[in-house]
This record gives C-alpha cells, sequence and structure tokens, in this order.
C-alpha cells in the first residue's frame, strides 16, 4: 500500500513534527496537505513520511520534512506575501510554500529538477508557484522584490544581492555554513534600524552553487 494511504504513517508525521516544536496550525496544515511521496523517487515511496531527508536526480536531497516544517514556520509567512525560494529541488518545500502565501517563485540551477517540480506541481494544482531555472544568487536574474526568501541550499555567507531582494520588514532564511559540514540555520529580518539576525539551529544541507548546473 503507498505510504499516502497509511493513516497511521501520516498521523505519526504529524505527531513527530508537533513533538519537535512545529506549533504554528498553518504549517501542520501544509505539512498534512502535500503529500511528500509524489516528490521522492519511486523506490522511496514507502520511507516517504519519515522525517529523514532523501535523495532525489542529480545528487540533490529533499529535505527532512522537521526542517521543511521549522523553515517554514520561521518564514512567518502571511496570505498576501510574495515568496523565493532558491533550490527547488523536487518542489516539495516550494509546495508547502504555496499553501501559506500568494506567490511562490522558486528556483533551481539543474533543469532536470526543475522541469520535473514544474511537473509534479502542475499535477498538484499548486498553480501559484512559478519554477525557474537559473542561479538563485545571481543578482541579474530579474525576480523583483520579495517579503520572504528562503534558500535551501547552504550558504558560506549570505550575498548582500540576496538581502536586496527583501522588500520592507522583509524576512529571510537560509543554512549558512561550510559546504560540506554543519551549518547554522539563521534568520534575517530587515527592520527600521537595520538587520536583526538569528541563528537558530545546526542543519546539514547540500550546498549553493554558483552558475546553471552543467548537465549532461
Ligand atoms: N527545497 C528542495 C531541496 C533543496 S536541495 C526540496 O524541497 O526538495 C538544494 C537544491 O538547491 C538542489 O536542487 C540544488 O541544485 C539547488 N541549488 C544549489 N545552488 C543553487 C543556486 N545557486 N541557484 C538555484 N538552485 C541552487
Amino acid at each position: 500500500m503507498p505510504a499516502a494511504d497509511q493513516p497511521s504513517e501520516k498521523m505519526k508525521f504529524q505527531l513527530t513534527l508537533r513533538q519537535r516544536g512545529i506549533s504554528d496550525q498553518a504549517v501542520l496544515r501544509a505539512m498534512e496537505d502535500v503529500p511528500r511521496e509524489v516528490f521522492v523517487m519511486s523506490d522511496d515511496r514507502d520511507r516517504a513520511y519519515r522525517d529523514t531527508a532523501l535523495p532525489i536526480d542529480c545528487g540533490q536531497t529533499i529535505s527532512q520534512p522537521f526542517v521543511v516544517a521549522y523553515m517554514t514556520e520561521q518564514l512567518q509567512l502571511k496570505p498576501q506575501h510574495r515568496v523565493l525560494e532558491i533550490g527547488t529541488g523536487s518542489g516539495y518545500q516550494a509546495a508547502v510554500l504555496s499553501r501559506l502565501a500568494r506567490d511562490v517563485v522558486t528556483v533551481e540551477r539543474f533543469r532536470t529538477l526543475a522541469d520535473a517540480a514544474k511537473q509534479r506541481l502542475a499535477k498538484l494544482g499548486c498553480d501559484r508557484v512559478d519554477v525557474q531555472v537559473g542561479d538563485g544568487l545571481s543578482a541579474d536574474l530579474p525576480l523583483g522584490q520579495f517579503d520572504r526568501v528562503m534558500v535551501t541550499a547552504a550558504l558560506e555567507t549570505i550575498p548582500a544581492a540576496l538581502i536586496d531582494r527583501l522588500a520592507r520588514d522583509g524576512v529571510l532564511v537560509a543554512p549558512v555554513g561550510p559546504p560540506h559540514g554543519i551549518q547554522t540555520l539563521r534568520r534575517l529580518r530587515l527592520t527600521a534600524a537595520g538587520q536583526e539576525v538569528k541563528d537558530l539551529l545546526d542543519v546539514r544541507f547540500v550546498p549553493a552553487l554558483a552558475g546553471l548546473a552543467r548537465e549532461t
């Protein structure tokens, strides 16, 4: 039986998120609504509701559900928000964000991943997500400004070009640290006085890389 049809799997999934401290009801509902089994590789479908990261194509990973929920909660989304995600991967995080915000633009440097994510999101009716192929860190992408920015690949430092994408009172959440080590999830908020930065949690993400991926 596919994981989604096993009520106990999904109940455990919700329980784990709550036990680990996710308390925002809208975030919990979004996590419940988005079928993670659609975003993992077919061999991993029976593991889709475990609280672990899993491999996806192009040597990348779909994040651990707790980390997806936690980063989403830390963005403090409002229904009118415009959100930028850098690192589409499977499209799972973008699907969760789209349940809570007005528009999501998500950028991926692998065309293969972007195309697959686009198809999945269309099938699920996530029509508020715009998947773009590109280097999400590049200042040249004509994307405009966002109320919220989430980076789901590890940065060594937060580039100024990314902070410039934030609208007034904007919030950015990103893993910051060494590319293949333990990083810190950092939240940056624009305030009247400047920037307020808070380190939240140790995490491990695949590195953010510059430029489009060369695919064979
Ligand atoms: N959020 C994803 C998981 C992200 S894995 C999900 O829900 O499945 C990190 C992704 O970031 C990888 O797919 C990687 O190719 C992408 N990435 C890394 N550097 C990037 C960059 N500069 N611009 C866009 N995408 C990038």
